[in-house]
């Protein structure tokens, strides 16, 4: 009785070893496959936060955020891993406004930029322009090449030095002198250009003309050809005779020495208005030059030339425009542009003697 009942209770023993091993194990393989439904059920979680370009690395910080979620006062940290979508859409334009604050930076870089830059060149161009008005102070007599100068009143007389036949006949040289000199000497001529000195005078004087008469002035031409014969105490007398405010003299010069230039001014020593002749040639010879460039000589007085001793009544000018004698003059007193820089240069001084 004793062997049955060990033996019943061996197999008790044994059976429900048996059943506790087995519940163990059914336990375990029961644990294992919830352990592993749960990651995969984070894993579509993340996958659905990888929509959402979550970068792999921030998957797996999310997981371990995910399962902190309910023990982490950061609950907003949890809380980004559910909004991630939303705030990363937040985020995704707060990138791009950081991106539009950067262009807008950089416009308002680049504006200010322009700004700088239109001011820069606002104040180039200002400088340009101040320059240029510095610069350009005695071409100024230039911009009134359009017409703004005031000559209204003015009679002006210009006598185109020579003609195409001198006159060797003579006349006395003053009023107060008994000396004669010839009528009309013949001139010189261009060493580069080979112009005699009477036609170009002309070209000029006819310009002149045209260009006084466009400021106003009444202009009288002593001669409008070279074929005449008009002696320079009778051109003195036009002058006088038409009560010329002023009487212009128009010649060019010549020199032994070829590098002689520029402009020279000669006036009558004696007369009515021998105080101030000096000073009105320094007037006319100071025009030309701002107007031309050329190199002022000066203003010589004296009673050599019989058509100022004639002329005392009236402010009256033998200009010398330039030496034929010297290639560059020479050439520029057939040059149009320079021409035309003449007529404004005398232009301006007949606006001084009017304005005295
Ligand atoms: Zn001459």
């Amino acid at each position: 009785m004793n062997m049955k009942t060990n033996s019943r209770a061996i197999k008790i023993l044994a059976a429900a070893t048996a059943a506790l091993v087995i519940t163990t194990l059914v336990l375990l393989l029961t644990i294992g496959p919830w352990k592993k439904s749960t990651t995969s059920g984070k894993e579509l979680k993340s996958g659905r936060n990888k929509e959402t370009t979550v970068s792999s690395e921030d998957e797996s910080d999310l997981s371990e955020e995910s399962v902190t979620e309910p023990t982490v006062p950061e609950i907003t940290f949890g809380e980004s891993v559910v909004r991630t979508s939303s705030e990363e859409e937040t985020t995704e334009p707060e990138t791009e406004t950081t991106e539009m604050t950067s262009e807008t930076t950089e416009e308002t870089t680049s504006e200010t930029t322009s700004e700088t830059t239109e001011e820069t060149t606002k104040e180039t161009t200002k400088e340009t322009t101040e320059a240029t008005t510095e610069s350009t102070e005695p071409k100024e007599t230039k911009s009134h090449s359009d017409g703004s100068y005031d000559l209204s009143g003015m009679v002006i007389v210009i006598d185109p030095g020579h003609q195409r036949h001198a006159n060797s006949d003579t006349e006395p040289l003053a009023p107060w002198s008994d000396e004669q000199k010839a009528k009309v000497s013949a001139g010189t001529s261009g060493v580069s250009t080979g112009r005699p000195e009477y036609e170009v005078v002309l070209e000029i004087a006819l310009k002149m003309r045209d260009y006084l008469e466009s400021q106003g002035a009444t202009v009288i031409l002593t001669r409008s050809s070279n074929d005449v014969d008009i002696s320079n105490v009778e051109r003195a007398q036009i002058a006088v005779d038409n009560n010329a405010d002023v009487f212009l003299r128009l010649h060019c010069d010549a020199s032994d020495s070829s590098s002689a230039r520029g402009i020279g001014v000669f006036v009558c020593s004696r007369g009515e208005l021998s105080d101030y002749q000096v000073k009105w040639g320094d007037w006319l010879g100071t025009c030309l030059s701002e107007a031309t460039g050329s190199k002022y000589r000066g203003c010589d007085a004296s009673t050599r030339y019989s058509g100022l001793n004639w002329s005392t009544s009236v402010p009256s000018f033998l200009l010398e425009m330039g030496f034929m004698s010297n290639a560059t003059d020479d050439e520029l007193l057939s040059d149009p542009d320079y021409q035309h820089e003449l007529c404004v240069g005398v232009a301006a001084f007949c606006q001084k003697m009017k304005n005295r």
